[in-house]
């Protein structure tokens, strides 16, 4: 049985060696990620090649998804290096302090209108929540602090409030630009950092659509703001993923993993995809196995239902990208096995044809014992509502579009397959769809199979069949 849960790892300088990259595909990564974050335009083009390249030379698909870096709020620079921050001093964050110009007493921001969004009482976490500052007084252009917690603090460092509510708006200028280059590498996914709400997702839908782009967009879970409007950015978005660092610096770490359930099993059921991401082989920066503790994270990932796991600095920087992809491979194969068939939308309505179609499919073929679901698809938004459905059957996503077997990549227990339907025959399509399932080995002689397809091959959104056959008897069916 091939892994269902994806796997997603981010590129960076560990994984530039062409031997690492092509270790990684044979590692068994579904979906790269490119952190626009860091690193010039010339290095994320040169890469996202190298990886098209190197698939291409396995004959395997590979998602690309392009990561904006988004309106992360940052202190300025240390006029001096980095300063020391003791519990129970006095520092303030100064809007009016020039980005270069920090000393003991203050630092700039690079967001001075979150003046405006600040009261006494309030709590500033700086760098990921290592530093804490409890709000006295707004002075002026000056938010005064008493360090709560205190630590070094170095330049450029991250602040959040905690609880959210710091007003930056969701793209900014460099966003912008990102997003014209991510249209222009043709990305397969793009990312949105920080969104608030589905305006934010629709906007960035929308200037990726004008420049060209056709991927799809996954809105990034990181803000507290984002909780508040879940329906709307999940409606909006192909994707979310839970970004689990910055989430848990505004609403706090031990929320974290009922917050992760929720979204995931919203997200399901509301027909979007999902991604958990952050630090879930950590200590496999530096390590060749991971903790205990990391093995029960990425488990229990898969057993809520999440489409994909993600890698951050464990393939970007870490020591030994493929060994990470090798553990999280064999740490979701294990898990898969004690998914429970899913009872989702037993109850629901079904508003398409092609959906109704999709859930019939993955009701029959969890109570027939079939073998494996073939779907003819253009668009894969029949394999995304079969695989909202959980199952131990493999679901292929069979087309000859490139972009849609690329999308698939990240939806859990689908697999692309290049197939051209060259026939009007009904007969002889279903014949070459199991001649090819044959030929991967997918299934045998005697297994059931299901076929979903439309009446006209070639048309999106036009599933309206199911059909369900022997492995066999393909070869009896003759054309009157
Ligand atoms: P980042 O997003 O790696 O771009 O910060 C993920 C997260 O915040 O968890
Ligand atoms: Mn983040």
């Amino acid at each position: 049985m091939p892994r269902r849960t994806k796997i997603v790892a981010t590129l960076g300088p560990a994984t530039d060696d062409p031997e690492v990259m092509d270790a990684l595909l044979d590692a068994g990564v579904d979906v790269v990620r490119l952190n626009l974050s860091h690193d010039s335009h010339d290095s994320h083009r040169a890469r996202a090649e190298q990886v098209r390249e190197s698939a291409a030379r396995k004959d395997r698909m590979v998602g690309l998804l392009m990561d904006l870096q988004g309106p992360k709020i940052r202190i300025g620079k240390f006029a001096h290096g980095p300063i020391e921050l003791f519990r129970g001093e006095r520092f303030a964050i100064d809007t009016a302090c020039p980005l270069d110009a920090g000393d003991q007493f203050r630092v700039g921001t690079t967001l001075p209108s979150m003046i405006d969004d600040v009261a006494p009482g309030d709590t500033l976490l700086l760098d990921d929540g290592a530093i804490e500052l409890s709000v006295e007084e707004i002075n002026g252009q000056r938010i005064e602090c008493l360090v709560t917690i205190g630590g070094t603090l170095s330049n450029n460092k991250g602040i959040n409030r905690k609880g959210g509510g710091l007003s930056a708006p969701a793209l900014t200028e460099k966003d912008k630009a990102d997003i014209r280059f991510a249209a222009e590498i043709a990305a397969d996914y793009l990312a949105v950092s920080f969104v608030c709400n589905g305006d934010d997702v629709r906007l960035a839908r929308e200037l990726f659509q004008e420049a060209g782009g056709s991927g799809g967009i996954v809105a990034k879970i990181e803000r507290a703001e984002s909780l508040r409007a879940l329906d709307d950015i999940i409606d909006a978005s192909d994707a979310i993923m839970v970004a689990r660092g910055d989430l848990g610096v505004e609403i706090g770490d031990a929320e974290l993993p009922a917050v992760q359930k929720h979204l995931i099993s919203l997200a399901r059921e509301r027909n979007c995809v999902v991604i958990t991401a952050t630090q879930m082989m950590q200590s496999m920066i530096e390590n060749p196995i991971p903790t205990r503790a990391e093995v029960f994270d990425v488990a229990n990932a898969v057993l809520d239902g999440t489409d994909a796991v993600m890698l951050s600095a464990e393939s970007s920087i870490g020591k030994d990208p493929p060994k990470v992809v090798e553990a999280l491979d064999r740490i979701c194969q294990e898990a898969e096995k004690h998914v429970r068939r899913s009872a989702h939308r037993i109850d629901a309505v079904f508003g398409r044809v092609d959906e109704a179609i999709a859930m019939a499919a993955m009701y029959t073929a969890n109570h027939l014992g079939v073998k494996a679901i073939a779907a003819l698809t253009e668009t894969g938004s029949t394999v995304k509502w079969m695989s909202r459905i959980s199952s131990g059957i493999p679901i292929y996503a069979m087309t000859r579009q490139v972009p849609t077997r690329r999308k698939v990549t990240l939806f859990r227990g689908v697999y692309p397959v290049s197939f051209d339907v060259s026939s009007t025959d009904i007969h002889e399509v279903n014949r070459e769809v199991i001649e090819e399932m044959l030929r991967r080995g997918t299934v045998r002689e005697g297994d059931l199979v299901i076929i979903t397809k439309g009446d006209r091959s070639g048309v999106e959104g036009q599933t309206n069949i199911m059909k369900i056959m022997r492995v066999g008897e393909h070869k009896l069916l003759t054309t009157d």
